[in-house]
């Protein structure tokens, strides 16, 4: 299952990441106002628990989160999208997962994973800007997985429609919520129309 976020926030947002003149401070910014969007988005279906309070006047209900919430940034561009989540969600722990690609099989393969324990009552969100082939949503999510995980979300800035299809076909369980969708990969794995490298232009290293 997968949702596009359908706001005139999220899409004055976009074009600037889209703008190949925007800074690399400018487009971090725009990164940055994404991922609150995609946080409310992802949380909508967290469970509560109420309690007791006391008001300055009387005593009412409070909310609290019920299970555990582990935000999982993919290095090195998930980390454009964490400072938001965790601003949203002051009760997230964060994990790390890194991956790279090896060079004869093209398969991602993780060269560092460091996540809080996970259970069935924790919700695990990824973070990744981009999902273009899914190659490294997918291995992410098998690595969160095989740690324990069983309730993962998948947030994406900017998804290619064979990224979601993959992720689909190999995780069903797991649904996606992006800010958009391109029209396809290119023949060099960009999406297009695209924004580019989204680490090269958050990091300022292009
Ligand atoms: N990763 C990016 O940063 N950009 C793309 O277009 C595809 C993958």
């Amino acid at each position: 299952m997968h949702t596009i976020l359908s706001h005139p926030l999220v899409s004055t947002a976009m074009s600037v990441l889209r703008d190949k003149h925007t800074t690399a401070a400018a487009f971090r910014e725009a990164l940055e106002r994404l991922a609150f969007h995609l946080c409310l988005a992802c949380t909508t279906e967290l469970s509560l628990r109420s309690y007791e309070l006391s008001t300055p006047l009387e005593q009412t209900t409070g909310y609290a989160l019920q299970g555990g919430v582990v935000v999982v940034p993919v290095l090195r561009s998930g980390l454009t999208l964490l400072h938001a989540f965790t601003q949203c969600i002051p009760e997230a722990t964060i994990g790390y997962v890194g991956l790279k690609r090896d060079e004869t099989t093209l398969v991602p393969k993780e060269y560092y994973c460091n996540v809080p324990p996970l259970d069935e009552n924790t919700t695990v969100i990824i973070l990744d800007p981009m999902l273009a082939t899914g190659g490294s949503m997918c291995a992410a999510i098998a690595d969160l997985k095989k740690r324990g995980a069983t309730q993962i979300i998948a947030a994406v800035v900017l998804a290619a429609p064979e990224g979601i299809a993959e992720v689909e076909r190999e995780h069903p369980d797991v649904p996606i919520v992006c800010a958009a969708m391109d029209r396809a990969l290119n023949s060099h794995g960009y999406i297009v129309p695209g924004l580019g490298d989204a680490g090269d232009r958050a990091h300022g290293t292009v």
